[in-house]
């Protein structure tokens, strides 16, 4: 392993906060605990730029010439945050991985925490937990509330409550993720459902410190659609649960017709039409609900379209290519 730690930094229009963010984070992995004797460089920020259409790759240019354990990668169009933090954890090299927002909501104090409990307690993940979001909006609140006690109910995770995608990650937890096929992954239930040994560290969720939130609604509902499709089969299980219902109120139908019948309070034929019309929606239902299980199933494996398309690599050997849409792994 030739480098300790791995810093993944997805970036879209964030050229506001560019300066800011470099000037907090590169004294804190400068001053990381040199334990590497084997000579191995400290760190790297591997620096995700997610398709912008603002100077961030201009701003990121001139960080190159200064800063050597800068690595610059360039997504060919706007791929989202989670298919940006994917292209950076693919390439990142670290023994260990940090993930975190170019905002500084995620205080880059913190990684020196994380990476101190990690390595003292043998872990593989180091989750960093808001204890304070009042910086966000209630808006923002009220959504990510809602969307977790919807995930939770649904028990797609066991993540811990208020951790986003501020986390430190082992090279195996690293591997695990990289090697998983599904592309569209919503990393903040990937990571827990590996169940890897972890723990959390608090901290204070901080203003974004230039610059606007790139995260307008529609992005939010398709993350949670991804989250809860990538998760869950329980919405697809919920025609099972129709089915099973309805089979059961069908027998309770039939017994009383036959009742019925029998007490002799009918007229001819509508016990067998009744019976036949219930038994028959009951039925129908439950194959449906049945069908809608493996369609789901089916559905999650075919679902392997790339999740991004590089447009250059700083590290790249050779000049990128503009023509070439590398193939690798997820991309
Ligand atoms: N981001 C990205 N691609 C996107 C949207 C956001 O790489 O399509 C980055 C963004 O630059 C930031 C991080 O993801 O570093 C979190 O985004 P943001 O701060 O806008 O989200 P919020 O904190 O408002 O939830
Ligand atoms: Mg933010």
């Amino acid at each position: 392993m030739s480098v300790l730690v791995s810093v993944v930094v997805p970036m879209y229009n964030e050229a506001d906060v560019l300066p800011l963010f470099v000037a907090r984070l590169r004294p804190v992995l400068e001053s990381l605990p040199d334990e590497t004797s084997n000579g191995s460089a400290r760190y790297e920020v591997i620096a995700v730029d997610d398709g912008s259409r603002d100077q961030t790759p201009v701003v990121l240019q001139r960080l190159l010439r200064e800063w050597p354990q800068l690595r610059v990668i360039r997504l060919r169009a706007n791929a989202g945050h989670q298919a940006a933090i994917s292209a950076g954890l693919w390439r990142a090299s670290g023994a260990w991985v940090v993930t975190l927002d170019a905002d500084l909501q995620d205080p880059p104090e913190t990684i020196a925490e994380m990476m101190a409990l990690a390595r003292s307690r043998e872990l593989d993940v180091v989750y960093g937990v808001r204890t304070d979001r009042s910086s966000d909006s209630r808006f923002k609140r009220l959504t990510a509330r809602a969307f977790y006690a919807g995930i939770r109910a649904a028990g797609a995770t066991d993540a811990p409550a208020g951790a986003g995608d501020f986390r430190l990650m082992s090279r195996a937890t690293v591997d695990a993720v990289n090697a998983l096929p599904e592309t569209h992954r919503v990393l903040r239930l990937v990571v827990p459902s590996l169940g890897f040994p972890s723990a959390t560290v608090g901290y204070r969720r901080e203003a974004r410190a230039a610059g606007s939130s790139k995260y307008p609604l529609t992005t939010m509902m398709r993350v949670s659609v991804d989250a809860f499709t990538g998760f869950s089969l329980a919405p697809l299980r919920l025609a099972t649960w129709f089915g099973l219902g309805g089979f059961a109120a069908s027998v309770l139908l039939l017994a009383y017709a036959v009742a019925a019948k029998l007490g002799g309070y009918t007229v001819a034929g509508w016990t067998s039409t009744v019976v036949i019309v219930a038994a028959v929606g009951a039925v129908q239902l439950l194959c449906l609900g049945v069908l809608g299980e493996y369609v789901g199933r089916i559905y999650s494996t075919l679902q392997r379209r790339p999740a991004y398309y590089l447009a250059y690599d700083s590290a790249a050997k050779v000049p990128f290519e503009r023509d070439h849409v590398p193939s690798e792994g997820h991309d």
